[in-house]
């Protein structure tokens, strides 16, 4: 699909944006989806690099994942649009196309997929990482945010705004995801991985949105 890039010279440049990728047929998506090169744009006028994000869905079929992944600016509106339409239009479980919003959170989802993890028990340590750190803000007001990095022998996150401009390494046993994973199967819809999930839209932010979307 052709879409418009406003410029901050003036000028607006038009972009070929597939609605639509495949990972096993493009594997080096993988790559620019995680090191944040994917859909950047340089505007041909003067240079600017932009970086939109634009609705996509990702087919992965090797790893059996369809996700959608929307833009952040359409946060508010996912949440408004599935409140409109009331209980009736809970998706059948497991939901036919997951979603995501934002691009940094399908990079995220990716490399969690990549990594042969269960998204719903990666979303739980992250909910029990930021609640620890939340406490350790006392009355700061601080927007913080939480990532999923990688697996070694360990599961290690990043978490942003503890402290202005500090990225915090936070890294959990094997073991504690494998015991979190065990509950997941165990109580699918127990109380944290009910409210993990928002219709199609499994993430931590569920739990992290202003009341006013709920
Ligand atoms: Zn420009």
């Amino acid at each position: 699909m052709k879409q418009k890039i406003p410029c901050f010279c003036e000028n607006a440049f038009s972009v070929d944006v597939p609605d639509e990728i495949d990972l096993d047929a493009r594997p080096e998506y993988i790559n620019e989806i995680m090191d944040g090169t994917f859909m950047n744009f340089i505007c041909p006028s003067c240079g600017k690099k932009h970086k939109p994000e634009f609705p996509i869905t990702i087919n992965w079929p090797e790893r059996k994942l369809r996700i959608e992944a929307l833009p952040e600016l359409e946060r508010g509106e996912f949440y408004r649009r599935r409140k409109k339409a009331g209980k009736k239009s809970e998706p059948k479980e497991p939901p036919p196309l997951e979603t995501v919003i934002g691009y940094p959170e399908l990079a995220d989802r990716i490399a969690v997929i990549r990594d042969g993890l269960e998204p719903a028990a990666v979303e739980a340590l992250k909910y029990y990482l930021l609640v620890k750190a939340e406490e350790s803000l006392k009355d700061e007001d601080r927007e913080i945010s939480i990532w999923y990095q990688g697996k070694t022998d360990s599961l290690e996150f990043h978490i942003h705004g503890i402290r202005e401009g500090e990225v915090a390494v936070m890294r959990i046993p094997l073991a504690l995801y494998e015991k979190t994973l065990d509950d997941y199967k165990k109580r699918p819809r127990g109380e944290i991985f009910a409210s993990l999930r928002t219709g199609s839209y499994l993430s931590v932010q569920n739990m992290l949105r202003p009341e006013i979307l709920k």
